[in-house]
């Protein structure tokens, strides 16, 4: 037998199983091998059955006295048995399995595995697991007699429990790998380096399947467990340098040397601005002006709290590759963020002579302005017909491939809602094919380390990790349902005072969130349904004050007018999709309600709240959610306590795990069997494996046939 064989090679595995296992993702003789226990009974112990304890797993190896189907007077089938040994005798009682009897017959030896229970008064093991004693394994040639520490499988020993499958029990698995152990043409061949298992004392892969499937002892376990979670991780790091390295392979769209008369342009420019750049905001922006002069284009994620300020960190990145002639597309994820970004720019640029267009799905080309004509000389001069200096839209500016040229630098703000190839597309549409323009990822989603050295291994980042000053923690509460009416009292009175330091005639402001009811980045008809009727019942509570509607299937027209009316006041309480909320800039809004919290991950309800209190003023969050279970609002009063994205982030990631928290198939974070994201030693020790190795990944034509089979993709 091959490992490359399907599955019904294996004796005993027809159509029927073939289409079973495949509900396991198993289709051939490797998966079947891979396919890992997730937990053992301990029947290690081989005891006399005068020596048994009530309730403690134990196998105990006897000869059948006698065996006999029998009904109850209720008419329940049981199978009962007498086994003896040297030490006494034992009742064993089957229920509802009278075809034991084809197996097990009067005067046979055989290892039972169960706990001493009790049986209508007497001692016995209930349903036990058996296995014959005097069956030695029938093909054992030499080279696979090393799985063999112990001929038996379901009893007397640590017995191996794997993932099942209708109709797939973890006993029919075990008699199956056995059998393909015992059958294997060759062992399989070990995909690590030999340098890396000396280096960092990892079991070979003979050796681990073998540990995994027909364990000894919890040690072999343990090792194989290692060794299992270090090559997962291990792929991974790998995957993620590579990436790295073929960045690293391109030419930049510009190296950006900035002279004199250039660098005073930018401090005047930042000279000029409303308010103070932050310590934080001033390295990050350093940063990317140092990775503008490399010999490879910057890849670079610029991660800060809402409300932190990247958006003038974009603003200076975008003046600076504008000094040298080349463009920038900003890519926001809605149109209201891209209309409020293109506001941003075009106040703080406009007084410098940057061009600025808005592409948007409902703004057609007539926005597209043309550039100052020195700049246009220079930028004909190399290649390009520019449109503008900085082109500012949604993903519809992927399907503007004409008007993205001579880019020299890309932004994508809010990453997380992009998938992974709306991001590539972008990047990729540049015309210059042989450079890259620069990238310019932002987000307020936290990185913790472990996913900084994994899934964002590739990518180099800048926190601004300091608020502008004055901003105040948002006071938070998760409110129980019996407090609901309450609440919206208490948010009544709000709405009626003002907490606006400029005019005491804007008043109190709040935004509703409701959740998406699916889980999809896009909002759908559902969830467009679910807030049109929370709009109605909160307009006839909240009666005495201006309500407003906002969801993404709305017209951009209308969505516009509900934004600046949100804006400027008219509209005192916002219902929303999340969708559409996300990064919406409105300074004076000083309440955030969320509906269904529990369908948030809490860095998500950090940036939420981070909407609100912008402008310095007492800010509140409740939190509502139908959801009464302990772990639930143990997890939703972390935002009571923390106030730092980062710190709720890693509460997250213990609590849910990396995919509930980042949306693991869209952030290319694979599923692991053992490796995990909250263990760092493991990820620092595989990435300097993985740094080694990737050197001289030529020198592994295995290993990298191996790698490229393996489809993960971090963003
Ligand atoms: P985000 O990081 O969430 O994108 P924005 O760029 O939208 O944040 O900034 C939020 C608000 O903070 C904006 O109104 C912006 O003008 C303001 N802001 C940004 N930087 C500073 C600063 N250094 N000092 C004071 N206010 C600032
Ligand atoms: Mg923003």
């Amino acid at each position: 037998m091959k490992l490359t064989d399907p599955v019904s090679k294996i004796r005993f595995v027809g159509k029927k199983y073939q289409k079973r296992l495949k509900n396991l993702d198993i289709e051939t003789v490797s998966d079947l091998i891979h396919h890992y226990p997730t937990r053992y009974k301990d029947f290690s112990k081989i005891s006399e059955i005068s020596s048994l304890l009530a309730g403690e797993p134990a196998t105990i190896k006897g000869e059948i006295l006698e065996i006999k189907n029998i009904f109850t007077r209720r008419g329940k089938k049981l199978t009962k048995a007498i086994v003896a040994d040297n030490s006494g005798t034992l009742l064993l009682v089957w229920f509802n399995q009278h075809y034991i009897t084809n197996t097990i017959h009067q005067g046979d030896t055989f290892y039972f595995s169960g706990k001493l229970k009790n049986f209508s008064g007497q001692p016995a093991f209930l349903s036990p697991q058996y296995e014959k004693a005097d069956s030695p394994a029938k093909h054992l040639t030499k080279d696979n007699q090393n799985y063999q520490s112990s001929n038996l499988v379901h009893t007397g020993r640590l017995v191996p429990i794997y993932p099942e499958t209708s109709g797939v029990s973890s006993k029919w698995l075990r008699a199956r790998i056995k059998a393909v152990f015992e059958n294997l043409e060759q062992k399989p061949k070990d995909p690590l380096p030999k340098i890396i298992k000396e280096e960092y004392n990892i079991l070979n892969l003979n050796k681990a399947l073998k540990f995994i499937h027909f364990p000894n002892n919890q040690k072999e376990i343990k090792r194989a467990r290692n060794r299992i979670a270090f090559e997962e991780m291990f792929w991974f790091q790998l995957q993620t340098l590579r990436k790295r390295r073929q960045w690293q392979k391109q030419k930049p769209a510009a190296r950006i040397f900035l002279s004199a008369k250039q660098k005073e342009k930018i401090a005047k420019l930042i000279g000029s601005l409303p308010f103070k750049l932050t310590n934080a905001q001033k390295k990050c922006i350093a940063e990317i002006q140092k990775d503008m002069e490399k010999e490879t284009p910057m890849n670079r994620l610029l991660q800060g709290d809402v409300g932190s300020g990247k958006t003038v960190v974009a603003v200076i990145a975008a003046y600076t590759v504008a000094l040298a002639g080349k463009n920038t597309a900003y890519m926001a994820p809605t149109e209201i963020l891209a209309k409020q970004v293109y506001r941003t720019f075009e106040k703080y640029l406009k007084p410098y002579d940057i061009k600025l267009s808005l592409q948007t799905g409902s703004s057609p080309q007539t926005a597209v302005r043309t550039p100052h004509t020195a700049r246009r000389k220079q930028q004909k001069a190399e290649g390009g017909s520019p449109f503008a200096d900085v082109i500012i839209g949604t993903h519809a500016l992927l399907h503007r491939k004409e008007i993205l040229k001579n880019l020299g630098l890309v932004i994508i703000d809010e990453q997380h809602r992009f998938g992974v190839k709306q991001r590539a597309k972008l990047l990729d549409s540049n015309n210059i094919k042989e450079k890259t323009p620069h990238s310019l990822t932002m987000t307020a989603t936290p990185i913790p380390r472990s996913l900084a050295l994994t899934s964002y291994g590739h990518l180099d980042i800048s926190t601004i990790d300091e608020l502008p000053p004055g901003v105040k923690p948002t006071k938070t509460w998760v409110v129980p349902e019996h407090k609901r009416s309450a609440g919206y009292k208490w948010i009544k009175r709000q709405l009626s005072t003002s907490s606006n330091q400029q005019s005491a005639d804007l008043k109190n402001q709040a935004f509703f969130i409701c959740p998406l009811i699916e889980e999809s980045e896009h909002e759908t008809l559902k969830d467009v349904k679910a807030v049109t009727t929370e709009f109605e019942r909160l307009k006839a509570i909240f009666s005495e004050f201006e309500v407003g509607l906002l969801h993404g299937q709305m017209d951009s027209e209308e969505k516009e007018k509900t934004a600046r009316n949100f804006r400027q006041g008219k509209i005192q309480v916002l219902v929303a999709t999340p969708v559409v909320e996300v990064g919406v800039d409105i300074p004076q809004a000083n309440i955030m309600v969320i509906e269904g919290a529990h369908r948030f991950g809490l860095a998500g309800l950090h940036q939420l709240r981070g909407r609100v209190g912008r402008s310095g003023q007492k800010s509140y969050c409740l939190l509502f959610t139908p959801k009464k279970g302990k772990t639930t609002r143990k997890r939703l009063k972390a935002l009571e306590e923390h106030n730092s994205g980062l710190e709720l982030a890693k509460i997250d990631l213990k609590m849910r795990g990396p995919g509930e928290l980042y949306g693991a198939k869209q952030h290319g974070i694979p599923e692991f069997d053992f490796a995990s994201l909250s263990n760092l030693d493991l990820i620092k020790t595989t990435r300097a494996a993985a740094q080694k190795i990737i050197n001289e990944i030529n020198n592994y034509p295995e290993l990298k046939k191996y790698l490229n089979t393996k489809h993960i993709a971090p963003n």
